[in-house]
């Protein structure tokens, strides 16, 4: 393995990598100015991830591969999630898929949830290469916004999320008391691109892509200056939840960890979760989300995505599986910093380091 070679025991070569990757976390999710690509930041990662498989003994808490994002800055109010924000694990090939899902299925079987022929029902998405945040609805009415952050504390940034258009300030119809949604913000490619000419025109900070873009325009301590940029905003998933109206609230119980409802729901699915946060009016991928059935079907979706990537206006950097049944995911749980249920599957990284190295010719 290259992290022990060359006379360094394996302590030392988990040190140092996970030093390494600490700092590619500050300039990432901090300041938003990776200086390497994705792919060498994932290889490093992985590299950590066998050296820990490897040595068990050497797994700390504080290690990258147990842990979400970086610390929120201080900058800005501190928000504490009331359900953490995970990040995913990750799948770079077939193999990995085929894995998770034969983990899956022998879970479910096990649990009784799938019978013996039976195979995994999953929910489909657009892994969306923007920044993950959290909106919280009090009586339908936008009162807060916050970044991942660590996952357990992020970054209020209502007054930056209150200027994005395609956020709702008021839900539509029957809101809950309480309904955490959580979503990407993104900048659509055209839009990058021109916000980096004027940017360049006025001497200031051009953007190394898409991601940086929008992150930097976020995290913007002037609300005024995020209410220029293009921002826009999808749902795929929530956080705490309760005090719905009618008989809906037993979902919740059942999906999110923070929320005390106990009535049944007819519906237990994430896809329709999805649909009912559409009907609210958040906006949701609901032109790319996808039902699929067994490994094939998760690799039939990656392929017809990864053909049609580049006719999309904004980046992706994978798709995403997620067991559709919530009473799924409730058995399958959790792992230190990402759900058991769902997986992203990353695409090949050639696109990405390309447009990271003509940006920064340009910069
Ligand atoms: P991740 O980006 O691999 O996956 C989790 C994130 O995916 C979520 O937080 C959410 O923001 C996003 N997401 C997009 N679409 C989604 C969907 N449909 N459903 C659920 N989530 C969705 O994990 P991460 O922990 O945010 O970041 C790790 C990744 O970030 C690395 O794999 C690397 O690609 C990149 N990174 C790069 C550097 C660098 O220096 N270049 C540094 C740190 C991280």
């Amino acid at each position: 393995m290259k992290g022990s070679s060359g006379g360094e025991s394996a302590a030392q070569a988990a040190a140092r990598l996970r030093a390494e990757i600490e700092q590619h976390n500050v300039r990432y999710y901090v300041y938003d100015d990776p200086s390497v690509s994705d792919a060498e930041y994932d290889g490093l990662m992985r590299e950590l991830q066998a050296l820990e498989a490897e040595h068990p003994e050497l797994v700390t808490p504080e290690s990258p591969t147990q842990r979400v994002g970086a610390a929120p800055v201080s900058a800005f109010g501190a928000v504490r999630h009331a359900v953490p924000m995970l990040s995913l694990s990750n799948a770079f090939d077939e193999e990995d898929v085929v894995a998770f899902d034969r983990r899956v299925t022998d879970t479910l079987r096990g649990a009784g949830l799938l019978g013996p022929a039976q195979q995994a029902d999953y929910f489909c998405e657009l892994k969306l290469d923007g920044l993950a945040i959290s909106l919280r609805y009090e009586d339908g009415r936008l009162v807060q916004a916050a970044t991942r952050g660590d996952g357990q504390t992020g970054e209020d940034v209502t007054s930056n999320i209150r200027t994005i258009k395609a956020i709702p300030l008021r839900l539509k119809g029957a809101a809950p008391k309480v309904l955490e949604v959580r979503g990407e913000v993104l900048m659509n490619r055209t839009d990058f691109e021109k916000l980096n000419q004027a940017q360049a025109k006025r001497d200031e900070k051009v953007f190394v892509n898409p991601r940086n873009a929008a992150a930097g325009s976020l995290r913007q301590l002037d609300p005024r200056i995020t209410a220029k940029r293009p921002l826009r905003f999808f749902a795929y998933g929530w956080g705490e939840v309760h005090g719905l109206p009618g008989a809906q609230g037993g979902l919740f119980a059942e999906a999110s960890a923070g929320a005390a409802e106990a009535s049944q729901l007819p519906e237990k699915s994430h896809g329709a979760m999805l649909d009912w946060l559409a009907s609210l009016g958040l906006p949701v991928n609901v032109k790319h989300n996808h039902r699929a059935t067994g490994a094939e079907g998760l690799m039939a979706f990656y392929a017809k995505v990864g053909a049609m990537r580049a006719e999309l206006p904004y980046d992706i950097d994978g798709v995403v599986y997620k067991v559709d049944s919530l009473p799924a995911q409730k058995v399958l749980g959790f792992v230190a910093r990402a759900p058991r249920f769902a997986l992203a599957h990353k695409f090949a990284a050639e696109e990405a380091t390309t447009t990271l190295l003509d940006i920064e010719v340009q910069v």
